[in-house]
């Protein structure tokens, strides 16, 4: 499958440092940073560094080191910000029917408080 990428994303903007980020954790390849408007006591979002639209696009076209490093890196912030003695979520919404809003591959770590069950 063909992806196509859109350099103008808010993600590839804060890649580029054009606009600020709340930084929790950085590696060669990813980058993790608080979420503008959280829902949940923690709510961190990790991204790649490279373009990548969603997971699909991810684990089909980036290296070894990247799927490595990205997978580190968000255990990684698990640990810095212990959330998993107590429990903690992790959502990677896609496309139209995932209400993904912003089109560069990032996972949600939700943390803090009782989530609820996802699906009502
Ligand atoms: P999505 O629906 O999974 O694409 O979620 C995108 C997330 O990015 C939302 O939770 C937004 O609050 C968050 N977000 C949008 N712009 C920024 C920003 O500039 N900094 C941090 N988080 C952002």
């Amino acid at each position: 499958m063909a992806y196509s990428y859109d350099d103008e994303n808010i993600f590839a903007k804060i890649l580029r440092g054009e606009i600020p980020n709340d930084t929790v954790f950085e590696t060669e390849h990813s980058l993790a940073f608080n979420d503008i408007r959280p829902q949940a006591p923690i709510h961190v979002l990790v991204i790649p560094r490279g373009k990548y639209v969603n997971y699909d696009d991810f684990a089909a076209n980036a290296s070894d080191e990247e799927i490595l490093d990205y997978t580190r890196a968000i255990a990684k912030v698990c640990e810095m910000k212990g959330v998993e003695a107590e429990g903690f979520r992790m959502i990677s919404n896609a496309g139209h029917n995932g209400v993904q809003e912003v089109p560069h591959l990032h996972v949600h770590i939700l943390g803090g408080r009782n989530l609820g069950r996802m699906l009502t």
